[in-house]
């Protein structure tokens, strides 16, 4: 201990010093812990969410008016920030904890919501269209009535002209997100079609409006209203189907007078002429087209006709009977034909040869239109092939097979008077013709097979 005093002793000029200051260190450092370092201060609360701590509750108006300025210059319209958005809570908290000014700037950017100051076109039973200016609301209206009105080509006229929107609707003063600011262009497609994007499809082969509704869940009777212009019956690949079916906010009536011409077509008269073929035809009198101006009162909702009422007609000019002249003598190869295997006489070629027949095939015989019941006779005489009823679609049908290996066909008979093996001469009654099988009117199909192969009748009866 002696040596430790006398130590202190030797070098108190130093130690003092330097115990002076340990105890000043340790003084202030409990100084700051206990008595400087809390400071009061709010949180900032943001619908119950911390997002900051200041000291100055007047610092967050202050940012918030800086914060409204550059929000209304970025978006060009005005803005109000939503109520009740910011709350203060009185707290202490030490110098480090407190947010700086722009990291405040950050947080109420983040967190603050607000409405823009719109014009709201308020719109019965409907949603609201929210617009920048009345000016625009004006101009949606100027262009939605426009839109309609039916244009006239040179030739009519259209009078009375009265358009209006149907639904009731006002404009006012009013506040919006600005996610729901239409522009002119939405708002009009919008109103139009109750919706903003009208979906497409495009045809492909084989598509029909049954199998598209079906494939978009779409009723079909909405399909054909989302598509007025396209006829279901006639769709071509290429043609393009709107889906989005219209829900229109406001119906557009456009009334007026329609008057425009339309021709008269002339009132046609046959006569009958013994002393021409029936394949001829002859004009006596051309005739003409007469002209009329019809008045119509139309009214038009979106486009769609909704009534047409023709309230006068006035004859411009009267059109001119057309005079025509058609042959009742059979032809040379009627009676050819007729005469070959009906005696009686009276039928017509009602179908020639290779004519085409649906599934690219062909008429391989001649069709005698002759009344049901008429004899038939044989052309010629041989044995009978065939007598009975046919799955090829000829109905009752007989085929004779004469010496030289020459097959006929008779077919659509009503009554066979023959049977398989029995032989027949030329001339002799095999059938009463008839209307069977795959036929379109009473008549005799008769066929003709020369070495196993069809061959034209009218040309084998002439010899050729
Ligand atoms: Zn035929």
């Amino acid at each position: 201990m002696t040596r430790i005093g006398r130590f202190i002793r030797t070098h108190r000029l130093v130690i003092t010093p330097l115990i002076l200051f340990f105890l000043l260190t340790v003084g202030i450092f409990f100084f700051n812990l206990v008595i400087v370092d809390y400071i009061d201060g709010f949180r900032v609360m943001v619908k119950g969410r911390e997002i900051g701590l200041i000291k100055n509750r007047g610092d967050v108006a202050a940012r918030l008016a800086i914060l409204k300025r550059r929000i209304e210059t970025e978006k060009s319209i005005e803005i109000v920030f939503d109520g009740d958005l910011i709350s203060f809570e009185p707290t202490e908290a030490t110098l480090d904890r407190f947010t700086s000014m722009a990291r405040l700037d950050e947080a109420l950017r983040r967190n603050v919501t607000y409405k823009c100051k719109v014009w709201a076109l308020r719109i019965a039973n409907a949603d609201s269209v929210y617009l920048r200016t009345d000016g625009e609301i004006d101009e949606l209206i100027r262009r939605l009535k426009a839109a309609f009105i039916p244009r006239a080509r040179s030739d009519e006229r259209i009078e009375n002209l009265q358009v209006k929107i149907r639904e009731a609707y006002s404009a006012e003063k009013g506040l919006a997100y600005f996610e729901d600011i239409r522009d002119v262009d939405e708002a009009f497609r919008y109103v139009l079609w109750g919706a903003q994007k009208i979906e497409k499809y495009t045809i492909k082969p084989g598509d029909t409006f049954y199998l598209i509704s079906q494939k978009y869940r779409l009723a079909f009777s909405d399909l054909l209203a989302a598509n007025p212009d396209l006829d279901p019956q006639h769709l071509k690949a290429g043609d393009v189907v709107s889906l989005t079916v219209p829900k229109p906010l406001f119906n557009v009536e456009v009334s007026y007078r329609h008057v425009y011409e339309q021709i008269i077509f002339p009132p046609v008269v046959v006569n009958m002429d013994r002393n021409m073929l029936r394949t001829q035809l002859k004009v006596d009198e051309p005739g003409a087209q007469g002209r009329k101006r019809v008045y119509a009162d139309t009214v038009r909702v979106n486009e769609r006709e909704q009534s047409v009422n023709v309230v006068k007609e006035e004859i411009l000019k009267n059109p001119l009977v057309r005079i025509l002249r058609i042959g009742t003598q059979r032809t040379p190869d009627d009676i050819l034909v007729a005469g070959a295997f009906l005696p009686a006489g009276v039928g017509v070629i009602s179908d020639y040869f290779w004519t085409p027949r649906p599934g690219g095939r062909h008429h391989l015989g001649i069709d005698v239109a002759i009344p049901e019941g008429t004899a038939v006779h044989a052309y010629r005489g041989g044995t009978v092939t065939f007598a009975g009823w046919s799955p090829a679609g000829y109905g009752s049908l007989v085929t004779i097979e004469d010496e030289n290996g020459t097959v006929y066909y008779y077919g659509h008979n009503s009554k066979l008077k023959v049977t398989v093996g029995q032989t027949v001469a030329a001339g002799e009654i095999i059938s009463l013709s008839g209307n069977t099988g795959v036929s379109t009117g009473p008549h005799v199909h008769f066929e003709v097979h020369v070495d196993n192969k069809v061959t034209d009748p009218l040309k084998f009866l002439k010899g050729k």
